[in-house]
């Protein structure tokens, strides 16, 4: 897959070229780079990304692009979005940059009357944006033909599933050619949406972008630098605070997160963990027990905690710093949901400084440094060999008999003693 650092570089029909410098877009954004190249090449897609991070255009471009003149004024390209809003911006975005491509659009969504959906509709569309409901009601009154769609795409996944359209959206691709490409977007995923996905597409290419912006900033950032050793002491006395209510603490590997909740629970601290070696059954029960405040504690891989949707979260903890600056984001976005307060305590090791490096590079901020007595002022100011994950911690597993036994530490040794 090729990557494009500006417009100029994509092999876009030149109609979208001329729209885009209308629009004076010249550089694709993250989804963009990543999803067109694919796109382009007929591949099936599903795009974890939210509204703002340019979707609309990493899916319109293409399709735009490919889009031929086989069956003129019939549907070629199906939109379902959630909301009508959302329909509308759809519809505007095919308006301008398909500007200069000749093909018509129309919307259609529930709440108004059809009367003028229905006059553009037999004046004949080759692109249609529309809710499922209402669009379902036009196809059984046969105002529409799905018979030559090629081009596929489900905008907002889980809002529809949210929304009770699980049943309507089955209902609507059972009624499309099996040979076509389809793209599937959702912020989020969960069991739920990977089954759906997995229904509607075939071998398909899988494209993630950060949330921008709005999630980063609305979560309490700390970094904490501290010496390997003393990780687990300042997590149980960080676990000790009052306001310290429900924690997902992130590690890089399966083997750490089990040796972390294993520490935890020998603490007296409820804890689970979960990741890729769990059952699924195993998983289920642990996030069961973690929404209902059983068990105060989940520690996971980023992997595993992809699909999980957990509000109320209070602390994000990352006991050990992502390797892909972009999972920070994703990490720390599953606290402050639905408009909660949320905190992020990050620890960083010396070896782990240049990951923290990364983060702020993509966040494009500092993140605040706590005062603390575990402190350790060389791993702040690592750089070079210091600043990097030894090799064998990233390439050869532990030798098996090295005891891994979690050390216990009593009330007193953790007592609270750091200042922000
Ligand atoms: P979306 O995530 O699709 O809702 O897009 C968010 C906003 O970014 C919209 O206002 C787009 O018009 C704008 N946008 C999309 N792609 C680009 C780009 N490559 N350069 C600048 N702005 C863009």
């Amino acid at each position: 897959m090729n990557a494009y650092d500006s417009f100029n570089d994509v092999p876009l029909h030149p109609a979208l070229l001329k729209a885009l410098v209308k629009q004076k877009y010249l550089v694709p954004t993250p989804i963009q780079r990543k999803a067109i190249p694919s796109l382009l090449e007929g591949k099936d897609l599903i795009g974890i990304a939210q509204t703002g991070t340019g979707k609309t255009a990493a899916f319109t471009l293409p399709i735009l692009s490919k889009m031929t003149e086989t069956h003129p004024r019939t549907i070629q390209t199906l939109v379902l979005a959630p909301t009508r809003e959302l329909a509308a911006q759809i519809g505007e975005s095919f308006a301008k940059y398909g500007e200069f491509r000749g093909y018509k659009h129309t919307v259609v969504f529930g709440g108004v009357s059809q009367t003028k959906q229905v006059q553009a509709l037999q004046k004949g569309v080759d692109i249609l944006i529309a809710t499922p409901g209402r669009l379902l009601d036009l196809y059984q009154q046969r105002f529409i033909s799905l018979q030559n769609v090629q081009f596929f795409v489900l905008d907002e996944a889980d809002r529809m599933l949210d929304m009770g359209f699980l049943n309507d959206i089955k209902r609507i691709i059972s009624k499309l050619p099996k040979k076509r490409q389809s793209l599937f977007f959702s912020a989020t995923m969960s069991p739920e949406i990977n089954n759906l996905a997995n229904t509607l597409l075939s071998n398909p290419v899988r494209v993630e972008v950060a949330p921008q912006g709005a999630t980063v900033t609305k979560v309490k950032q700390h970094v904490f630098f501290i010496n390997q050793k003393e990780k687990e002491k300042l997590l149980l006395e960080l676990l000790d605070q009052e306001q310290v209510t429900s924690v997902l603490i992130f590690t890089r590997t399966k083997h750490r997160a089990n040796r972390v909740a294993t520490f935890l629970n020998k603490n007296n601290v409820a804890a689970d963990a979960i990741h890729g070696n769990k059952s699924q059954t195993a998983r289920t029960t642990a996030i069961k027990d973690f929404k209902s405040k059983r068990v105060k504690v989940l520690v996971a891989t980023d992997i595993a905690a992809r699909g999980i949707d957990i509000d109320n979260i209070s602390h994000v903890i990352n006991f050990e710093l992502p390797n892909e600056p972009e999972n920070y984001v994703h990490r720390i976005g599953r606290t402050a949901r639905a408009g909660n307060e949320g905190t992020a305590f990050s620890f960083c090791a010396a070896e782990e400084r240049n990951y923290l490096r990364s983060i702020e590079k993509l966040i494009k901020q500092r993140i605040h440094v706590m005062d603390h007595k575990y402190h350790s002022e060389a791993a702040k100011n690592a750089v070079g060999d210091a600043a990097k994950p030894p090799p064998r911690e990233r390439f050869v597993p532990r030798p098996k008999g090295r005891s891994s036994t979690p050390q216990r530490f009593s009330r007193e040794q953790r007592k609270q003693s750091f200042r922000s």
